[in-house]
């Protein structure tokens, strides 16, 4: 297992770790190192522990390979929620990321696409402006420079302390993936636990091929809700990976340690032939119309606070 990136070695850290950590569900204690070394899956009960997102574009990625995009850019707060400073601050603190995502460009066993990763770390991965503007712009990149994009998704849903500012970056999202489409480009989600409510209404469910890992919480709203809601009893392991997969949402469950060649090998399957234009149909004028309504500023510019004015007018 090959896993120095120029992403920090955070791997290599991990690896070299003799901290004790404990299995996210078993609880057995294990050192960081033992961990990181099995691919961050507990080897007593088989529970496929949190990779921070680094960690995991390193696992991924070819050596060296990853450039990031658009690492500085961090969230404000767009409408003047309480205590939304302090929790975001130390959200940074924990995760030692600036958002709740990571975008870049890399190549996965020679084959050159975009990737994003979410950061379970970050206010559980959830979706707010910044994460919403930094995936659609990896769309957008991805649609300029003809490449496919791949997708780890990792998220508790909307981020509420954005209110409708974060529901709505499930339609921005969206409409980049369709552009992104419409080009003939290839997009491949990864679920990972837990991928719930705005992403997994969106994005995540978007992807020409979407796997999941074993075990991964995927779903909508939580179990209990919908008991409640609904009276009825929902049958054992609702909502895991293995029933989407049973139910049509999911195309395969796929192990962390295969994850990188099948990637690679779909990546491969799905490279258009060399000069091959046949997709690309779509007139300039028409290109940019479509951009303009997929678009939006940066959140902490002068948009929203427009946005947030006429809401309240
Ligand atoms: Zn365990």
């Amino acid at each position: 297992m090959t896993m120095k990136g120029d992403t920090g070695l955070v791997i290599e850290e991990y690896l070299a770790s003799t901290k004790e950590t404990a299995c996210e569900k078993c609880k057995e204690p294990i050192t960081q190192g033992a961990l990181a070394k099995n691919y961050f899956v507990c080897p007593k009960c088989g529970k496929y522990n949190k990779i921070p997102a680094r960690a995991r574009i390193e696992l991924l990625t070819d050596d060296g390979s990853f450039k990031e995009l658009w690492n500085e850019a961090t969230t404000g707060n767009p409408i003047g929620f309480p205590d939304y400073e302090e929790k975001s601050s130390r959200a940074r603190a924990t995760s030692h990321e600036n958002e709740g995502v990571i975008c870049g460009t890399a190549t996965v066993e020679g084959n050159e696409c975009c990737i994003y990763v979410m950061e379970p770390k970050f206010m559980m991965g959830s979706m707010g402006t910044i994460v919403g503007d930094k995936i659609a712009a990896l769309f957008e990149y991805a649609i300029e420079h003809r490449l496919p994009v791949i997708g780890y998704a990792a998220s508790g849903g909307a981020r509420m302390q954005e209110g409708m500012l974060s529901l709505m970056q499930m339609a921005k999202v969206s409409g980049a993936v369709k552009l992104h489409s419409d080009e003939g480009l290839f997009y491949m989600v990864c679920v990972t636990d837990p991928t719930t409510g705005g992403v997994t209404a969106s994005f995540a469910m978007l992807g020409d091929v979407i796997i999941g890992e074993p075990g991964a919480l995927v779903g909508f709203a939580g179990k209990r809700v919908i008991e409640q809601v609904t009276g009825e009893k929902l049958p054992e392991g609702f909502q895991s990976a293995e029933f989407q997969l049973e139910n049509g949402f999911l195309d395969a469950i796929v192990r962390r340690n295969d994850q990188r060649s099948y990637i690679a090998s779909m990546l491969k399957l799905h490279k258009p032939a060399s000069g091959d234009d046949m997709f690309h149909v779509r007139s300039h004028e028409q290109h940019l119309k479509l951009r303009e309504l997929v678009h939006r500023p940066a959140i902490n510019g002068g948009a929203v606070q427009k946005l947030m004015e006429m809401i309240h007018n």
